[in-house]
Formats: structure tokens, C-alpha cells, sequence
């Protein structure tokens, strides 16, 4: 089931080229309808194929407007209930809404660093750009170790 977006709520993340709805959907589904002319609201990102939508949430965290919410399956949350997220620096606030008015949140950390200390390559080598066109990229080379059967997590 597929997100929407609350028009009262987008800015169209003031007029960038790329919304950060845009930016995030692993599904490019997301789209700034710029003049208004696809859906009537200038500057104010859609779900341009709702039936693509495999409702991963991405879209819904990263608004800065918290605009964007989901409509879900009726066996999990009924017609009339919300599940939102709501994302800070190190923690995620979850605000569920019940049909019959019952409220509940739950707020969870998302991360055990301060942000923007990453190291995203850690001890591996960084990665050579000039070689992204040979085919063994991303298979031979950069980081590649043959795997190690005792490596293997298996259940007793
Ligand atoms: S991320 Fe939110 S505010 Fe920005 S364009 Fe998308 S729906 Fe609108
Ligand atoms: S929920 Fe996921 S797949 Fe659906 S529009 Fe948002 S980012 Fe894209």
C-alpha cells in the first residue's frame, strides 16, 4: 500500500532540484510536480506509481516536513489508524494512531555514534572510480576475500 503526501504540509523541500523524497525512494517513485500540472498542486512532491510503492518507509522518514504518510494494509493498521515516524539526530519517535482514538509512541535510538563520525570504509580500501566501467570491479577487486565456511552462523 502506497504513501501519499499531505500538500498542506510539503514545501517541496523549497524548490531543489532533488526532494529529499526524490533522493531516497530505492524506487524513484517519488516526483516534484512542479507547475502543477500532474496533480493540480505546484510544488508538491507525489507518489507518481502508488501500485510500485513497496511501502519501505524511506520517504516517509527522511521529509523534513514529516508530510509524507502510508496508507497500510487493513489487517495491520485499519482504516482510520497511522503508523508515523518521526526521525531526530539519534533517535526515531514512532506515533501510532488507533481508529478509536488511542494513541501510543515509542521512541527507539538509531544510532550508537555521534552524527556524521562514520567511517564508511573502515579498514577496507577506498574505492577506485576510474575502475567502475571493468566488469571485475565489483567482484575481484576492492575488498573481495573468497568466503570462509567458519565464518558461517549456524543454528544448533
Ligand atoms: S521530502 Fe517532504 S517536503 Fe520534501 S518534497 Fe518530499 S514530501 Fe515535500
Ligand atoms: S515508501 Fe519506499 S518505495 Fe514507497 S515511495 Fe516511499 S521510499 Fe519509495
Amino acid at each position: 500500500m502506497p504513501t501519499f503526501v499531505r500538500t498542506e504540509k510539503c514545501d517541496g523541500c523549497k524548490g531543489q532540484d532533488k526532494t529529499a523524497c526524490m533522493y531516497i525512494c530505492p524506487h524513484d517513485l517519488m516526483k516534484l510536480d512542479k507547475d502543477g500540472s500532474e496533480t493540480g498542486h505546484a510544488m508538491k512532491s507525489f507518489n507518481q506509481e502508488p501500485e510500485q510503492c513497496w511501502e519501505c518507509y524511506s520517504c516517509v522518514k527522511i521529509c523534513p516536513q514529516n508530510a509524507i504518510e502510508c496508507r497500510h494494509y487493513a489487517d495491520i493498521v485499519p482504516l482510520g489508524g497511522s503508523v508515523q515516524p518521526l526521525r531526530g539526530s539519534d533517535s526515531i519517535m514512532w506515533t501510532i494512531k488507533f481508529r478509536n482514538g488511542n494513541m501510543k509512541r515509542f521512541k527507539f535510538p538509531i544510532r550508537t555514534t555521534p552524527e556524521g563520525s562514520i567511517n564508511p570504509y573502515g579498514n577496507k580500501p577506498k574505492a577506485d572510480m576510474s575502475k567502475i566501467e571493468d566488469g571485475r570491479f565489483f567482484n575481484s577487486e576492492n575488498g573481495y576475500r573468497a568466503g570462509n565456511r567458519a565464518e558461517l552462523i549456524r543454528l544448533k
